[in-house]
């Protein structure tokens, strides 16, 4: 049987850059989108599942303190960030979630953990944090997640609406399997406990072989309440629709009702769709066959 031709796609968040960000960050963020694409694409290519490629695209993105999610997340109402964050296999719908974290660096692997040497798919707060130094992962200061300029925005409470910038990962890897990957700082100036659609399964992140891997960003509580990742899915799955269909009609329905945001989609053969519904969406995607399909857009509005 010919082997599947791996696929990944990531998104930086959706929302809009600042129209001030100097040059040197916009470019950062580029650079990144471009690492975390290239890390997991040189995983897939050498075999290893689209499970670790997916958590490996996310670290690398949590840990460049440019965008919402790890170092440099938003901050929540008391100044400080917290972090939720969810990975699942499509292979057999294992999954695993954190939320309202403070001191993990990266939270993907935490979420990794509790899908793997836990008996639950979501752990909370300080429980996630002690079940995650248990299993060998180490705490950060609180400062450590701050960057002056989620605090300056924090301090100008400038987007209590929705500062944007989550990151997420979908991958294929060569035996067919598809696994999606989430991880977020939230929006600013959220309350504290306020969990977002990014560990919710079905809202923020979703994968099932045969079907679709889908990670999204925008306003979380609309994405939970219109379980938008799990509705694409089913779309799929139960009407085959071709996925740039089933994801565009999703977000555009969720616009229609309020909720902005975008998603990066992934079907079971490779096809790649990345619908918002914001004026932009950070994301870039790579496939097997050549670094010149390499494409990172990180527009300002
Ligand atoms: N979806 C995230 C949340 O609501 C925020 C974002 O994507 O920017 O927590």
């Amino acid at each position: 049987m010919a082997q599947q031709q791996w696929a990944v796609a990531v998104h930086g968040g959706a929302g809009g850059l600042p129209k001030n960000l100097p040059p040197e960050e916009l470019k950062k963020i580029q650079d990144t989108l471009r690492t975390a694409l290239e890390t997991a694409g040189q995983m897939l290519e050498g075999g290893q599942s689209s499970l670790d490629a997916v958590e490996a695209a996310v670290k690398v993105m949590e840990n460049s303190c440019v965008l919402n999610a790890g170092c440099g997340a938003v901050l929540g109402h008391e100044g400080f960030a917290e972090l939720d964050a969810a990975i699942m296999n499509g292979k057999d719908r294992a999954v695993g979630s954190v939320a309202a974290v403070h001191q993990l660096p990266n939270p993907i692997a935490a979420a990794r953990l509790v899908m793997e040497k836990s008996p639950h798919v979501l752990l909370v707060g300080d429980g996630a944090e002690k079940f995650a130094v248990a299993q060998g992962l180490s705490l950060k200061p609180r400062e450590y997640f701050i960057t002056a300029r989620r605090k300056a925005e924090w301090q100008r409470a400038i987007d209590a609406a929705g500062s944007k910038g989550t990151v997420g990962a979908v991958a294929l890897d060569k035996s067919g399997n598809l696994a999606a990957a989430t991880s977020t700082g939230g929006m600013t100036n959220k309350a504290v406990g306020r969990v977002g659609d990014a560990p919710i399964i079905g809202a923020g992140t979703y994968a099932e072989n045969g079907v679709c891997a889908v990670s999204a960003t925008g306003h979380g509580e609309y994405f939970i309440r219109y379980t938008v990742t799990g509705d694409i899915c089913a779309r799929v799955k139960y009407k085959s629709e071709p996925i740039d269909k089933a994801a565009r009609m999703v977000i555009d329905d969720l616009a229609k009702v309020g909720g902005t945001g975008g998603v990066i989609a992934l079907d079971a053969k490779g096809n790649i769709a990345m619908p918002y519904s914001t004026p932009t969406m950070i994301r870039g995607h790579l496939k097997a066959g050549g670094a010149s399909n390499v494409v990172v857009e990180a527009a300002l509005p």
